[in-house]
């Protein structure tokens, strides 16, 4: 028996620049969806909250589904992934800011993306403390195969994920382990000991555009409830 892990999901806690909003699911929607794939472990990363995962880890109680709290975290270096992360931590630190404020909550620090030309670590991943590199995130499969050469190089653990930013796209990105695992420690020691395979497919256009309209469309929605309550 494997196990599907996709380690890499936004809610729609996941705060966005200009849009509030980064996804529109639900913590209860990603679940319904992941249980429908066979996915048996996943990890909700928010850009910089923890709250959409915690909620998740409440639902996941009654149900056959794991749940890794994570953060994915904006720092002036790039993206980070903080599995186990339990307390936020200020973005637009530095990279080794941010890696040892992870750390001290007992994290597992990732590179999301490391070598994908926008948001990510890049050849500094070398110097700093990370855990393990994201090899497949399907927002960013252009860059997957160096990102795993690095990984290579480094000797570092690598995890995989859809990056997902809507439902339709959860299970895009797979880190798959033929281990047993039934808690978030068995999903960690998986990854670390490099017992994990990575594959997927690339996020299509269409689900990308199709996720961008939707937030669009939202954000249009609250900004006019917002001016007509005003009048
Ligand atoms: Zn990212
Ligand atoms: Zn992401």
């Amino acid at each position: 028996m494997v196990t599907l892990m996709d380690l890499h999901i936004h809610s729609s806690y996941s705060r966005h620049w200009w849009a509030g909003q980064s996804s529109l699911a639900t913590p209860k929607e990603i679940l319904d969806a992941a249980e429908e794939r066979n996915i048996k472990v996943i990890a909700i990363a928010d850009h910089n909250s923890i709250e959409g995962a915690k909620e998740a880890v409440k639902l996941a109680r009654d149900r056959d589904i794991i749940v890794l709290p994570a953060v994915e975290l904006s720092t002036i270096d790039g993206h980070l992934l903080g599995f186990n992360a339990t307390e936020p931590v200020p973005k637009w630190l530095t990279a080794e800011a941010a890696i040892d404020k992870l750390r001290e909550q007992g994290a597992f620090v990732v590179a999301a993306h490391p070598m994908f030309v926008i948001a990510s670590i890049g050849l500094k991943a070398r110097k700093l403390k990370l855990d393990a590199l994201e090899g497949f995130n399907a927002r960013c499969a252009v860059s997957n195969s160096s990102s795993q050469r690095l990984a290579k190089r480094l000797n570092l653990p690598v995890t995989g994920g859809s990056d997902a930013h809507s439902l339709d796209e959860i299970g895009n990105g797979l880190c798959i382990t033929a281990k047993e695992v039934y808690t978030v420690e068995d999903v960690l020691r998986a990854i670390k000991h490099h017992k994990v395979i990575l594959s997927g497919n690339p996020a299509k256009a269409y689900q990308i555009v199709k996720n961008s309209m939707q937030i669009m469309a939202s954000k249009v929605r609250r900004e006019s409830q917002f001016i007509k309550h005003k009048i």
